[in-house]
């Protein structure tokens, strides 16, 4: 038995949304990641089960580690499919929003959720969820969205329908968001709940090497590149840089996901407890945020860099150049050594 985390009051509120409809489409942050991609297709495949019509829309093209997961080629992406996405959101009876919490994650996206009439169920487990959803299960304290997945439908007494699909799904997000188990990860339910998935029949290290063993030659030489010669380590600050240009991305080839986990590696240098990655695109820079212990990545992504996220893993996004996003990261640096 796991404890119940989620309000008795917050499960039937969400029992009864989801009892009076059918069309339902879940909706999650851009640029989705494990966790994103996870939470909605697990629900995705729960919700089929128990005969509902869901859809996933998601604003931008997930990374082609996570294509192998059951059920994505199903995804829409909003930005390849606006037409078809707006009618659906728009007709939609329920829309759940899982792993974000504010309207703004959805990006070009944002207007055609907020402008549809059905209600919102937000599922997540990020800091201060904004005031846009009718029922909010909102538990920081959790590691993955995925997880809350898997604790919202135990608690609607429908553990029974999470069959093999849904239940990869679960693990892959539980996964990602922390790092295969290595940050994030000390409740002791995470582990019970593993088990209950592995004795649905989920294959774990299976799904550990399709989702971190499946490099591009490419992507593997952009890493080995990154780290000999782009990155930088400020012993005093116990931080470390890496900064790519557009035009080195290309030169490897660069594919959406291609850098995911890069931002964790300078951690591995003793001594080092905050990395960022900066990765400049056409008209912005997106910045990742990591640390370990309680040096506050969320802080300095919503004090630099217009984000925001959890302690240790944030990120941001910043439209003035990559040369002056780093120089704006190297004059704070000073600023946040008394969290060290
Ligand atoms: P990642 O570095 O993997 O893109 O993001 C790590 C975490 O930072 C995400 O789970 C999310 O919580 C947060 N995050 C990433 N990008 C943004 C952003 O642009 N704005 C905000 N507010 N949070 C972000
Ligand atoms: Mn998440």
């Amino acid at each position: 038995m796991i404890s119940k985390i989620i309000a008795e009051e917050l499960i039937h509120k969400v029992q009864k949304a989801i009892k009076g409809v059918e069309k339902i489409a879940i909706v999650v942050h851009v640029g989705p990641d494990g966790d994103a991609m996870g939470s909605s297709l697990a629900l995705w495949h729960y919700l089929m089960t128990i005969e509902k019509e869901p859809v996933v829309i998601v604003p931008s093209p997930f990374p082609d580690f996570l294509g192998w997961m059951p059920g994505a080629e199903n995804v829409l992406v909003y930005k390849n499919a606006k037409e078809a996405s707006d009618k659906i959101l728009e007709n939609a009876e329920l829309i759940f929003a899982l792993d974000f919490n504010v309207p703004e994650r959805l990006q070009q996206m944002e207007q055609a959720v907020m402008n549809a009439t059905a209600p919102i169920i937000l599922v997540d487990h990020h800091l201060q969820p904004g005031d846009f959803a009718k029922i909010v299960v909102s538990y920081p304290e959790i590691a993955s969205t995925s997880e809350l997945i898997f604790r919202l439908i135990c608690r609607m007494g429908d553990f029974a329908q999470i069959n093999l699909a849904c239940a990869e799904c679960i693990y892959t997000g539980m996964m990602t968001d922390t790092g295969g188990f290595t940050y994030n990860s000390n409740n002791f339910e995470i582990y019970t709940i593993i088990s209950e998935l592995i004795k649905i029949g989920i294959d774990k290290d299976d799904i550990f090497r399709k989702v971190y063993n499946t490099y591009s030659a490419e992507r593997m030489r952009l890493m080995g590149y990154a780290l000999y010669k782009k990155m930088k380590v400020y012993p005093e600050n116990k931080a470390a840089l890496i900064a790519l240009t557009a035009k080195e991305l290309n030169e490897f080839d660069y594919k959406n996901g291609d850098s995911e986990g890069l931002v964790n590696m300078p951690l591995s240098i003793d001594g080092v407890v905050f990395s960022v990655f900066m990765r400049e695109e056409k008209d912005k820079v997106k910045i990742s945020l990591r640390s370990v212990g309680t040096f506050p990545a969320n802080k300095v992504s919503a004090d630099l860099f217009n984000g925001g996220g959890h302690l240790n893993a944030a990120g941001g996004e910043s439209f003035i150049s990559l040369k002056e996003a780093v120089e704006k990261f190297e004059n704070a640096l000073e600023d946040y050594k008394d969290f060290l």
